[in-house]
């Protein structure tokens, strides 16, 4: 918290005195904010928005993305990056429609602010056609990339319709792996959980325990995803893995009896539905995820 709140008051006074100011702190000495904030920063995840969704547990289905996007935009420091994290559109089995459906979520994201935005598939965009459309319009379903000092992996745990990750792409991931020191910070950003959450509902990934056991020689690796539709927290070893709201409709709690949407509440309308930040000190290890509700209106 203390970082975050050093980050954000030497951003807001570097707003309000401009450049000069930030320099004058740098040469008398106070380093510390400017310092800390060197390598740290901030992204944001949405997830599981299921473009193309119609049905009573969200009565706003083409609102509540928007609202979304425009909440993002309205943060005062804009993040380094946003990441959709899969399930962009509702599964259909109409290719055409699919890709109507990605057009429209396309054009909607665009809206956002931030240029730099990466795009996971869930099963629902995926599973289909073994990630053909998703790719058309997003690009690779698995990639890597580096930012300021973190390791990004995006693993693909939906293309497969046996929700697994596979062979090729886990002898991808251990030569990925391969090239990196053991205390390179490691972030990876999947869809389906890579533990078994509750896999008689598709809450967990086939393989997902061959990617984590690639992981564990890893000092710091955290794993953020979606499709679970709720916030969790887990570990395997010293591995976090913390999943992200929906926003489209939250689903009920794993140990619950039945895995039917919640329904909407009229007294509480977007309840369950959000968006995160997650305030990444890399060199650190540590992730610090603020959730954001949906706002009505
Ligand atoms: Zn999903």
């Amino acid at each position: 918290m203390r970082q975050r709140m050093d980050r954000r008051e030497f951003m807001r006074l570097a707003a309000f005195g401009g450049i000069v100011f930030a320099s004058g702190v740098r040469a008398a000495g106070y380093g510390s904010p400017s310092e800390a904030a060197a390598d740290d920063f901030y992204f944001v995840q949405l997830s599981d928005t299921h473009w193309g969704f119609d049905g009573p547990p969200n009565p706003d289905t083409r609102g509540t993305l928007p609202k979304a996007i425009a909440a993002v935009n309205a943060l005062s420091e804009q993040p380094d990056f946003v990441v959709f994290t899969g399930d962009l559109t509702h599964l259909t089995l109409d290719a055409q429609l699919r890709r109507a459906r990605m057009t429209e979520f396309r054009d909607i994201v665009s809206k956002l602010k931030v240029r730099d935005v990466r795009f996971l598939p869930g099963e629902h965009d995926a599973s289909v056609d073994r990630g053909e459309a998703f790719q058309e319009f997003f690009g690779p379903t698995q990639y890597t990339f580096e930012h300021k000092g973190a390791h990004f992996i995006v693993i693909d745990n939906v293309s497969d319709p046996k929700g697994i990750i596979g062979d090729a792409q886990l002898t991808w991931l251990a030569a990925d792996l391969g090239k990196l020191p053991k205390d390179k910070p490691i972030v990876v950003l999947t869809h389906r959980p890579l533990f078994d959450l509750r896999p008689e509902w598709g809450w967990s990934t086939g393989d997902g325990a061959r990617a984590v056991e690639l992981l564990l020689p890893f000092a710091n690796v955290s794993v953020f995803y979606g499709h679970i539709h709720q916030i969790n927290q887990h570990m395997t070893g010293h591995i976090s893995h913390r999943s992200a709201q929906s926003l489209i409709f939250p689903l009920p709690p794993p140990d619950a009896a039945d895995h039917k949407p919640v329904p909407w509440d009229v007294a509480q309308p977007y309840r369950g539905l959000g968006w995160r930040d997650i305030e990444a000190a890399p060199m650190k290890a540590t992730y610090e995820v603020h959730e954001h509700p949906v706002q009505g209106g």
